[in-house]
């Protein structure tokens, strides 16, 4: 299941591609990742070597996919690309690793999501470039051995926790992708502008970037929202007052928290007193799934200050009381 992006159409889709970095250089931010992974491309294409292993992990839209994509086309070699629910069988794995060339990499979205029987073949095609596959059945079943070429797995995940600890321990190169500061977002959007010419003004940019939730996929959808407000209702130039104006409309709030963040937090606040509350209660009263709720919602609001994981729940931080000019409840004692 794709949670990011889910409603989008084949052709929004064709411009998220269209707007992806296609070069190291030209990624914006994470600069940690960025210089490590330059230094091992470049050594490992020295040596005409794959490069090792890469786990990647993040909430989605910061740009893991982005990310494998460039690997690829800096080491100079095909990307092949599937996820974790999509494969299935032993054999759906299999059949992909079995076409890979020399050096390849190979994407595998959601790898959380591999069922333990396919993650179990892709422990020694990872280890020793080889793997194990079952011909035929009952008593005339027997194993046989393929070699592959060397390759290199990317791994992207929204939660490196629910890998199991001994497909975690092959990845020679674990990176997670950080939210992007405000800067960094201004750069995206001015970028994406330009590619989808679009005449924007740098408070414009700024307007979007500000209210993007750290997150490149947001302002590049943002990006398209304003861009169509501003045909139909201006002359086409994004200015601040007209991002601002589409943003109030499209339920962004000033610092960019959407409907389901709102009601996230609301729901705390109002329905449990500011917590704590239980994460599956949380989810049963707003009737979401657990899992987008941990890996979409929670890290953002969390980074940003508005809530706090503990032991005994959820609890809505201060600032949440605040930005909802709500006042806690006092507690006996108080
Ligand atoms: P993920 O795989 O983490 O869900 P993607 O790689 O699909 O995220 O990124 C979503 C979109 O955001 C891409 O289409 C790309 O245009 C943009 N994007 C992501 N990271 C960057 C970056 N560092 N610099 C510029 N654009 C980016």
């Amino acid at each position: 299941r794709i949670i990011e992006g889910a409603c989008e159409s084949p052709n929004e889709e064709n411009i998220d591609r269209a707007l992806r970095p296609t070069k190291l250089a030209d990624y914006v931010g994470q600069r940690a990742v960025r210089e490590q992974l330059q230094i091992f491309i470049e050594a490992a294409r020295r040596r005409g070597e794959p490069l090792d292993h890469l786990l990647l992990f993040g909430p989605p839209g910061l740009g893991k996919t982005t990310l494998a994509h460039i690997v690829a086309a800096e080491m100079g070699v095909n990307l092949r690309q599937t996820s974790g629910p999509v494969l299935e069988r032993p054999g759906d794995l299999a059949a992909i690793l079995t076409n890979l060339e020399k050096n390849d990499v190979l994407f595998i979205d959601e790898i959380h999501r591999l069922s333990p029987v396919v993650e179990e073949i892709l422990y020694p095609a990872l280890e020793d470039y080889q793997i194990d596959i079952m011909i035929g059945e009952g008593p005339a079943a027997r194993s046989i051995k393929l070699d592959l070429p060397p390759f290199t797995l990317i791994g992207a995940t929204t939660r490196a926790g629910s890998l199991t600890n001994p497909l975690r321990a092959r990845f020679g190169i674990v990176n997670q992708l950080q939210f992007y500061d405000k800067d960094e977002l201004i750069t995206i959007v001015r970028r994406s502008a330009k590619l989808l010419n679009v005449a924007i003004a740098p408070e414009g940019a700024a307007e979007i970037a500000g209210r993007s939730r750290g997150t490149p996929r947001v302002a590049n959808r943002l990006l398209r929202r304003v861009r169509d407000y501003a045909e139909v209702k201006h002359d086409g130039t994004i200015t601040r007052e007209v991002a601002s104006a589409a943003l109030t409309m499209l339920d962004v709030d000033p610092v960019g928290l959407d409907f389901i963040d709102r009601r996230f937090l609301l729901t705390i606040l109002e329905k449990f007193a500011g917590g704590p509350v239980g994460i599956d209660n949380l989810a049963a009263a707003i009737g979401e799934d657990r899992e987008t709720l941990e890996d979409v919602v929670e890290p953002y609001l969390i980074q940003q200050g508005f809530l706090q994981r503990t032991p005994r729940g959820r609890v809505a931080a201060p600032l949440a009381w605040q930005h909802f000019g709500l006042t806690p409840p006092t507690t006996p004692g108080n």
